[in-house]
């Protein structure tokens, strides 16, 4: 950005693809991380005199115009934030948008449509890429949340466009995330949430490369399982549980600690009200919903010792109240410890925001699965679409 901000965008259109993808309740959005997360590069952009046409997806809509996908509540938000006029054009391809683009004005903004209404996005399509490349002159890529896709606006786009840049958000993502790709030692990594097959990738390439790897929330009881500890009625993958001994064994190569809950908090069912206990071994019929106050406390003490944190998925089932104290205590732990601390993950950035530590933590991360594939050590193609 500074680079093309260096070289002039006055009465330039620029075409920037942002991360609007924001959850949506009753027609409003319910939650303005997003928004709030992509305006410092439109700011730049506007107060540099460009013509700045905004392009995102929201949700699914695979590939058909629907109107509950629709970006239009997202145009008056915006607005809000910028403290600027945001115009909405229903169309993001083709001659309406093309005409609206044209409209604008050295400083003026428009938001275009869900670019999910067109089947090309996803599978970056040749056409579909051109389309969006006729409005521009210059390319952004800010959105982060998606550049471990190679769509449309992520990539194919890039190839039509003559001059291209990489967005400050998605920048201040990679910074961020390099270090923990490249950390001061110890590294600790804290992984949960529900599903080991969502996170194996993460897990196979985190194991060899971090100091200690602690490993909570659901998927915790699969690596529980392969050791041949009993686990009630907890969520396990059983067709997961080879996986999970690999990773047990690639982290005991490398000399990296994997650490275990070492007790529980289990319930009969996972609802609020549900009798509780906390138990050093998980009894038939019952259920693990969170790490017990030993191991969260063994966790915390972890992210003291640690010079780099990089956490992913929540120590329990979080969303209900009383099964929310090892994610509280993991989360004030990783808030006090003076380590970098990077956190990404849908859910367990609700988490932080919940535990109130959020200005405590170095990065929250607003992409879960582009964060993950970059730690992994893979390359993002809408990052090295970038490069070329
Ligand atoms: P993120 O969005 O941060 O990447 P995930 O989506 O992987 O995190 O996991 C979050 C989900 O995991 C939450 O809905 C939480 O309730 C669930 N979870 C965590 N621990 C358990 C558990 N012990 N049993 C069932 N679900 C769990
Ligand atoms: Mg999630």
């Amino acid at each position: 950005m500074d680079e093309l901000l260096a070289t002039g965008v006055r009465g330039q259109r620029v075409l920037v693809r942002s991360d609007l993808n924001v959850p949506l309740a009753r027609g409003a959005v319910a939650d303005d991380a997003r928004i709030e997360a992509s305006v410092p590069t439109l700011r730049r952009l506007i107060e540099a005199g460009a013509r700045v046409a905004v392009v995102s997806h929201l949700g699914r809509p695979k590939g058909e115009r629907k109107p509950e996908f629709s970006l239009r509540p997202v145009a008056p938000r915006l607005a809000e934030w910028l403290g600027t006029g945001v115009s909405f054009c229903e169309e993001c391809v083709g001659p309406r948008a093309l005409e609206r683009v044209g409209e604008l004005e050295d400083g003026q903004i428009a938001l275009l449509e869900n670019l999910r209404f067109h089947a090309g996005e996803t599978k970056n399509d040749p056409d579909f890429a051109r389309a969006l490349a006729a409005l521009a002159d210059v390319y952004v890529n800010d959105a982060f949340g998606t550049a471990h896709r190679a769509h449309a606006s992520t990539v194919g786009v890039t190839e039509h466009v003559a001059r291209v840049a990489c967005g400050d958000l998605l920048r201040t993502e990679l910074e961020h995330l390099q270090v923990v790709r490249d950390p001061e030692r110890p590294l600790l990594v804290i992984l949960g949430g529900a599903k080991v097959s969502d996170k194996l990738s993460v897990l196979e390439a985190l194991a060899p490369h971090a100091n200690v790897l602690a490993v909570g929330g659901a998927m915790a009881y699969t690596f529980l399982a392969a050791r041949g500890d009993a686990v009630g009625n907890s969520l396990v993958e059983p067709d997961r549980i080879d996986d999970a001994r690999r990773v047990v064994d690639a982290a005991k190569s490398a000399g990296c600690a994997l650490l275990l809950p070492t007790d529980h908090v289990v319930a009969e069912r996972v609802e609020s009200g549900a009798p509780t206990r906390v138990v050093r071994e998980i009894p038939d019929g019952w259920c693990g919903v969170d790490i017990g106050p030993e191991t969260a406390r063994a966790y915390s003490e972890e992210a003291q010792a640690a010079r780099t944190i990089f956490c992913n998925g929540p120590m329990g089932v979080f969303e209900i109240d009383e099964f929310a104290r090892g994610t509280e205590t993991v989360g004030k732990g990783i808030a006090m410890s003076s380590a970098t601390s990077v956190i990404g993950g849908g859910d367990s950035l609700a988490a932080v925001h919940r535990v109130g530590v959020a200005d405590r933590i170095t990065h929250l991360s607003t992409g879960g699965g582009a964060a993950l594939e970059f730690v992994e050590g893979r390359t993002l193609p809408g990052v090295a679409a970038l490069d070329r």
